[in-house]
């Protein structure tokens, strides 16, 4: 095994910025709005701020880059992961990426307050690239402030932390700093704007290239440049598949396909709802990326969206995210079409999509119930019965493993008592609701008995992919009403909760408990706009 290196000083880090060293820079130094062309990127830096402050830092993270965990305590690492500072071999720079936002091409979007800082090789030899979040304004910052506010910093910081814990492919968050100056936000864009606390959250991971990377290339017409940053993708991070050929670009959308598919498993597995799946949001990696109006389904309900802005069409429903994730994909088909100049094997990816998806689902629910192998009617009658009574999904899977094969079910007390948790609102059980589950439960053991798993082992199966804690929406709300007063004590509570999400923590049951009344309607917990 590689000994583990720890470095005491962020000067030992080891940058080797393979993205600004591969591909074109804009020409244009100043930092002025504007479109740019033939060119992947331009070189820009931080904002300074006034009087920066950790709120917190991600260990796991620190150690992924082999930093000693004191390192993150020193008012270089707050400087440095404020904007204020760079250390020897960072070269920031901003992204070009386009994107079809709701379904319609957007045109130019790119890095508007995202700046990457260098690229980290660790001991391991992995690449993993630092990039800042609301460091102020780049050439692609369009009419807006490139900064961020510490309500959705929060949210970005912990839930990426959150996913990855659960086992979902993700970006990772390093750290969250508070910048000292306050940033105007119109939260629920209804004229009421007010001065936020302004953060910036240091994202890690190996590339934040997106789809919208190469789409905005294949827009311009820029195919040489669209080949330059494919070659560049497929060769730093793909490199398994060889040379550059349209058969090596076929194969590698046929992985991006499959990644994607497997990290839109993942989020119906945990009941994450991304709630902006536009293309310029989509990992060329698979990750779960840009954490914006993001939800946790609690009722679970197919058609729920937390996202405000997307209230009226829903195209980002939790229902849909599979399918938008394929639609994503066919952007990202024609994007690199002039590559490959054959529709059908592109075709044939989609298709193949759908299926590593459907197998990947059909798989991840047989796991939710303890199953060895899924049965379509069982489940189709629970996610139907799911969502006839307010009932939260979480709990209602982990209560499910506390099931014994030796219930008597006829006596209704065995079962309701068993589940009551995960009920909102219990007076909504009648009669014919309670005899649909009832028939569904015997069902259900009907199987677990012909499948003859003890029940402590199929609860320790379950447990492992259902979680007990998520990152419920009332949680965040509670944690940044609490930031904003100045007390991040929440933020270090639920950073440490979110290590185990799948084991019960003794002392930290309420934070498994189902959303509170207060919360059903309160702007944050149940309905978020994508102002950030
Ligand atoms: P999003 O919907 O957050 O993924 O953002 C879409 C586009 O808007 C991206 O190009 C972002 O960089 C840009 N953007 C979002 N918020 C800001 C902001 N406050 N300042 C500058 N650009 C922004
Ligand atoms: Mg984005």
């Amino acid at each position: 095994m590689n000994s583990v290196i720890k470095l005491n000083t962020l000067q030992a880090l080891d940058f080797d910025n393979s993205f600004t060293r591969a591909l074109p820079c804009d020409p244009e130094r100043a930092n002025r709005r504007r479109q740019v062309s033939e060119a992947c990127y331009s070189r820009v830096m931080p904002t300074s701020v006034s009087r920066p402050q950790l709120v917190a830092c991600a260990r796991e993270v620190a150690q992924t880059l082999d930093l000693d965990e004191q390192v993150c305590a020193s008012d270089l690492f707050t400087e440095v992961f404020s904007g204020n500072q760079l250390l020897p071999g960072m070269d920031p720079y901003a992204s070009c990426y386009g994107g079809h936002q709701f379904g319609n091409w957007a045109g130019q979007l790119g890095d508007g307050r995202a700046i990457n800082l260098g690229e980290v090789l660790n001991s391991q030899g992995e690449r993993l690239s630092l990039q800042l979040k609301g460091a102020g304004p780049t050439p692609y910052s369009r009419d807006a402030d490139g900064l961020a506010v510490l309500r959705s910093s929060l949210r970005e910081f912990l839930c990426s932390e959150a996913m990855h814990h659960l086992g979902v492919p993700t970006t990772r968050a390093l750290s969250l700093v508070v910048t000292g100056e306050e940033v105007m936000r119109d939260m629920l864009y209804d004229g009421h704007p007010r001065l936020e606390p302004g953060a910036v959250v240091c994202r890690v991971a190996p590339s934040f290239i997106r789809f919208g990377n190469f789409q905005i290339h294949a827009a311009r017409g820029e195919t040489a440049l669209l080949r330059r940053l494919a070659d560049y993708t497929i060769s730093t991070f793909f490199p398994h598949l060889g040379a550059p050929s349209p058969e090596t670009y076929l194969a590698w959308f046929r992985e991006v396909c499959r990644s994607t598919a497997e990290m839109i498993v993942h989020w119906m597995r945990v009941g994450f709802v991304h709630g902006v799946m536009n293309t310029d949001n989509m990992s060329i990696l698979g990750l779960t990326i840009d954490y914006g109006p993001y939800g946790w389904l609690e009722n679970y309900d197919q058609d729920w969206t937390p996202n405000t802005t997307d209230a009226g069409q829903r195209r980002y429903r939790f229902g849909e995210q599979a399918r938008i994730a394929q639609w994503n994909l066919l952007q990202l088909a024609n994007a690199i079409y002039p590559l490959i100049e054959q529709a059908e094997p592109l075709e044939q990816a989609l298709n193949e999509y759908a299926a590593v998806y459907e197998q990947g689902w059909r798989r991840m629910m047989a796991d939710k119930l303890g199953l060895a192998s899924f049965d379509n009617a069982l489940v189709s009658e629970l996610t139907d019965i799911l969502q006839q009574v307010e009932t939260d999904m979480t709990l209602f899977y982990r209560r499910l493993a506390l099931l014994r094969t030796d219930m008597k079910l006829d006596d209704e007390r065995e079962w309701r008592d068993l589940l009551m948790p995960a009920w909102y609102q219990p007076q909504q059980l009648d009669a014919g609701y309670k005899s649909r589950m009832q028939n569904w439960l015997h069902r259900y053991l009907q199987q677990l008995k012909a499948e003859g798993v003890s029940d402590e082992l199929r609860q320790k199966k379950m447990n492992a992919v259902n979680p007990a804690y998520v990152f419920r929406n009332y949680l965040a709300q509670l944690a940044i009403d609490k930031a904003e007063e100045g007390d991040y004590s929440m933020v270090h509570e639920l950073l440490a909760l979110f290590r185990q999400p799948y084991d019960e923590q003794p002392g930290r049951e309420k934070f498994a408990e189902k959303r509170p009344d207060w919360a059903r309607q309160r702007p944050g917990c149940s309905m978020l706009s994508c102002s950030s």
